[in-house]
């Protein structure tokens, strides 16, 4: 799950993107309402957490430019005021959900997680086919009785397969959901990522459930 964080308070920026990473999602930051939009418009997010005051263009109007533009992206905004003005104009302009400023770390953690379940066609905290067992929370995955120990990319990967199984995905949205900017891969990156997952899910179990489909990309399925 790939999130885009806009806040132009640095502190707040970082100590953001440190948690978020923590909590295994693919994190891509900035810090005003135009180095947004040029995000946005060159990625698709799983979800943004978006601060109202930004400079240069503000974040209710980076909403609403980015719902014009027929985004359906989920908006967690971000605010310094506890005002009923300022939670109305935010709905208003498409928001999904609203945080005032302190907030608790564990609280704006939980509410992605639900945004991410509204956004995402499998939204169950947990998820199974065949023998495969995935916690998406603790990250915990198992085929059978064995747990099965995957590197963040790899999770990253099993995750975005996860949520859409059942759907052929290529590689272009498979990478694109599943990592930040911060990470650059060759095109066939995919590609060693699928072979190391196969070798940890696939090889000493059946049925198979990563399969290919020629000249297209990956499916998840029995
Ligand atoms: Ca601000």
């Amino acid at each position: 799950m790939r999130l885009l964080i806009v806040e132009d308070e640095r502190s707040l920026n970082e100590v953001l993107k440190k948690r978020l990473l923590l909590a295994h999602y693919s994190v891509d930051s900035c810090f005003d309402g135009q180095e947004a939009l040029d995000y946005i418009r060159a990625t698709e997010y799983d979800a943004i957490i978006l601060d109202i005051m930004l400079p240069k263009v503000d974040g209710l109007s980076v909403l609403a430019r980015l719902r014009s533009e027929g985004k359906q992206v989920p908006v967690l905004l971000l605010t310094a005021k506890d005002s009923v003005a300022d939670k109305v104009r935010g709905l208003d302009a498409g928001a999904d959900d609203y945080l005032v400023k302190p907030f608790s770390f564990d609280e704006l953690l939980a509410r992605v997680r639900a945004l991410l379940r509204k956004s995402t066609p499998n939204k169950a905290n947990d998820f199974r086919l065949a023998d495969l067992k995935i916690d998406f929370a603790s990250h915990r995955v198992t085929r059978g009785e064995k747990e099965i120990s995957l590197s963040s990319r790899e999770f990253a990967i099993l995750e975005y397969l996860a949520r859409n199984a059942g759907q052929v995905l290529t590689r272009g949205q498979i990478s694109e959901h599943s990592w930040s900017y911060d990470y650059e891969g060759g095109s066939n990156i995919i590609d060693v990522y699928i072979r190391y997952l196969r070798k940890k899910i696939d090889e000493d179990f059946s049925p198979k459930l990563i399969h290919t489909v020629r000249g297209v990309g990956y499916i998840l399925k029995e």
